[in-house]
């Protein structure tokens, strides 16, 4: 049995545009499936719009599909009574891109990584301010940094901060929504490599959402192709080269190449058939 099952989910926006009254209809997600095994991460990767936020959106329940359902452990999440819904909604945990929005910035790193550990595992303060400082060092940081506010890090350090928060409270799940794609490479690097530790060390699964072809190779055990608010392609294999769909083959083309020279190569392999 799958940890998460997406099964045709659509989800549909009305844009009011300007003082006509008249609406756009955007299709954000259509007829979208796929599944994610325990321990493993699925990659989502697409171009900006493809609907891959949305569809992390559903996901954490913080948006709810038009149709579709949405099964995790077992459970279909809509039909979960809200009184239990908080304790699943505890065993899905997201990381955002944007680390500095996602925490308060009046806040103390052992507040932001405390607060969720007493709330909702009932610790004492003591036994917070204990897994804080655990987490912390888990994540690369030190027992010194959880006094520190959150403008005082680098945007990799508040990165780890955001996934000291999100394993806090012992998830089966973390949604990483384009967790790497403001930081510059070598802190891309690493916090790959800690996503790839955290993984191992606490058989996390992950939902791994990202325009970022080489970061789905490097992280994800499966990928599946977003175009347009529908999968186009998915495979099992990370051998990007086997991708078949035009539009998988024009995200490979808009990759950088490691050297100049491939370029052309690259451009040439990626024409549209
Ligand atoms: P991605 O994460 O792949 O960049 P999104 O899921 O953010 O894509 O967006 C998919 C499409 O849905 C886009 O066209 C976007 O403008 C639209 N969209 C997303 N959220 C909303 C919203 N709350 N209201 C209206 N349109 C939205």
């Amino acid at each position: 049995m799958s940890l998460l099952s997406v099964r045709q989910v659509s989800k549909t926006y009305e844009l009011r545009l300007g003082w006509s009254g008249k609406t756009q209809r955007i299709s954000a997600l259509q007829d979208v499936s796929l599944d994610i095994a325990a321990g493993s991460c699925l990659g989502v990767v697409g171009e900006s719009g493809a609907g891959k936020s949305t569809l992390g959106r559903m996901v954490l329940g913080l948006e709810k599909p038009d149709c579709g359902e949405i099964w995790f452990q077992g459970q279909e999440l809509g039909r979960i009574p809200s009184q239990a819904l908080r304790a699943v909604r505890r065993e899905i945990q997201v990381v955002f891109q944007d680390s500095f929005s996602a925490v308060n910035p009046r806040w103390k790193v052992r507040q932001i990584i405390g607060e969720p550990i007493c709330n909702y595992l009932n610790k004492t303060a003591g036994e917070a301010a204990e897994q804080t400082i655990q987490l912390l060092e888990t994540v690369g940081l030190t027992a010194a940094d959880a006094n520190k506010y959150p403008h005082q890090f680098s945007g990799g350090q508040l990165q780890r901060v955001t996934i000291a928060r999100a394993i806090a409270l012992r998830p089966k799940l973390v949604v990483l929504d384009e967790p790497v794609s403001s930081l510059d490479m070598t802190i891309q690097a690493q916090i790959l490599d800690l996503l790839l530790d955290l993984k191992q060390q606490y058989q996390l699964s992950y939902l791994f959402i990202t325009h970022d072809l080489a970061a789905v190779a490097y992280l994800a055990d499966r990928f599946a192709v977003m175009h347009k608010g529908a999968i186009v392609e998915s495979a099992d294999s990370l051998d990007l080269s086997k991708l078949q769909h035009p539009y998988s083959q024009q995200l490979i083309a808009a990759q950088l190449p490691a050297h100049p020279r491939d370029r052309k190569s690259l451009i040439h392999s990626a024409k549209p058939r």
